[in-house]
């Protein structure tokens, strides 16, 4: 088993592309593929034999890219989706359907917040919370009918570290899945399955990418889900039960990973939020660099955070690597070196000196995205949750006179010259 800054050049190419034997892999920008003959068309499509058939559902560029995340992120498979909210999506409609409910993190991107709280909710899915940094409202909220836990292992734009081991401890005793969306930590700091998680989702937007050029998301699945969804039948009956839909096929009867079997060839198959074959390529480029870049991303967010920390204008920095943060001591034992990625928000004393510094930065872009190797800052309230109102803007952690920081790859005394600047 070869080790992360391996797998992240190599894993899911197995071997040089046999016509051309092209070291890289190839772009197949192509919508289908040709059948042997009608009888061969026939096995495809019964899962007699495995092949490709439409790139609505399957790609042989994309596939490389689903096998080497699932191998970053220690999962059995991948499944790529064109977006990160397609991801968080398909993962919480494979596990739930209407009369079912979920129970999710207070602290999450706000996207996802919205989609859980209004849009899945029209589909008679029904979005508990719970506070992701303790657990300690999680258990109370479940009952048979709750069919998914869903969290973020590094929080968006809050910056809470989960308590993961909690969340799966309650997850485990209960029998439902947990999701986890580990956008933020990236696979290179953090791999959720490894503690015990079920289901992995990225926004691939963001660290994957690194570079702000293509938009993405993937789900992961880890190994032997078919035993939890045996010892769970009478919960999780989509995938224990003939699916009426594909030939009365029952997914855990499948010798494949099943969570994402089910989403390849129901969800993606009806939705169709395929993602391109250029953005997987495009992908599998920058994630040869994932881990290089997390280092640099981390070491230079640290430097900024103890800048900010010793601002007298800075009222308080929301950065896990730093060792007066509350979540210090849970940054320390879940990521790599305790190694807590490039996100850090920090208070200021109102809204006006908020849009202030965000209008006299220099350097930084002002821009919603995150992960991006250029440096971005952004002001949540007004832009990334504004769909949210000021009681649910307050539960999540997100105040007016917030503002947050994607610390990129440039030369962090750069970065602190045009805070000083801003600050000032
Ligand atoms: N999850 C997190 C933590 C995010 O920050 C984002 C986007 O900002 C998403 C999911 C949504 O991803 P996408 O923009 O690729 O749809």
């Amino acid at each position: 088993q070869y080790r992360f800054e391996t797998l992240q050049l190599h894993a899911g190419q197995e071997e040089v592309e046999g016509t051309t034997r092209s070291r890289a892999v190839p772009i197949y920008q192509t919508t289908s593929y040709t059948f042997k003959d009608s009888d061969h068309a026939a096995k495809l499509f019964a899962l007699q034999e495995f092949g490709n058939i439409y790139t609505r559902i399957m790609n042989p560029t994309t596939d490389v890219f689903e096998k080497r995340f699932a191998e970053l992120e220690g999962g059995a498979a991948a499944i790529a989706t064109s977006s990160g909210m397609s991801a968080i999506f398909f993962a919480i409609a494979n596990a739930a359907e209407a009369g079912d409910n979920i129970v999710c993190a207070r602290q999450l991107y706000g996207g996802s917040l919205t989609q859980f709280s209004h849009t899945i909710k029209r589909f008679g899915i029904e979005a508990r919370v719970f506070n992701v940094s303790d657990a300690s409202n999680l258990e109370e909220q479940i009952d048979d009918k709750t069919k998914a836990i869903f969290f973020e292992s590094l929080s968006n734009p809050q910056i809470a570290v989960a308590d993961v081991e909690g969340i799966v401890d309650i997850a485990k005793r209960k029998g439902v899945l947990t999701v986890c969306d580990n956008t933020v930590a990236s696979a290179a700091l953090f791999n959720p399955i490894k503690w015990g998680v079920d289901i992995v989702v990225h926004s691939t937007s963001k660290y994957t990418n690194g570079q702000g050029s293509a938009i993405g998301g993937i789900i992961v699945e880890r190994d032997g889900l078919a035993e939890f969804f045996k010892e769970n039948a009478s919960k999780y009956t989509e995938f224990t039960q003939a699916d009426e839909s594909y030939h009365g096929l029952v997914y855990v009867d499948v010798p494949l990973p099943n969570f994402c079997l089910r989403a390849r060839l129901s969800l993606l198959r009806d939705f169709g939020a395929a993602q391109s074959p250029h953005n997987s390529w495009i992908l599998l480029q920058t994630l040869e660099t994932l881990s290089l870049r997390m280092d640099k991303h981390s070491s230079s967010t640290l430097e900024v955070a103890k800048f900010l920390e010793s601002h007298p204008k800075v009222k308080s920095v929301n950065y896990p690597g730093l060792e007066s943060n509350a979540d210090y001591k849970k940054a320390q034992k879940y990521f790599k070196d305790g190694k807590s990625s490039g996100l850090l928000s920090f208070e200021v004393e109102s809204y006006e000196e908020a849009k202030r510094i965000i209008d006299s930065a220099k350097l930084f872009s002002v821009v919603v995205n995150i992960g991006d190797s250029k440096s971005l800052i952004v002001h949540p309230a007004s832009t990334t949750h504004s769909q949210m109102n000021e009681e649910e803007l307050v539960k999540a952690g997100v105040n007016p006179s917030t503002v947050r920081l994607s610390i990129g790859l440039e030369d962090p005394i750069d970065l602190i010259e045009d805070l000083t600047q801003a600050l000032n």
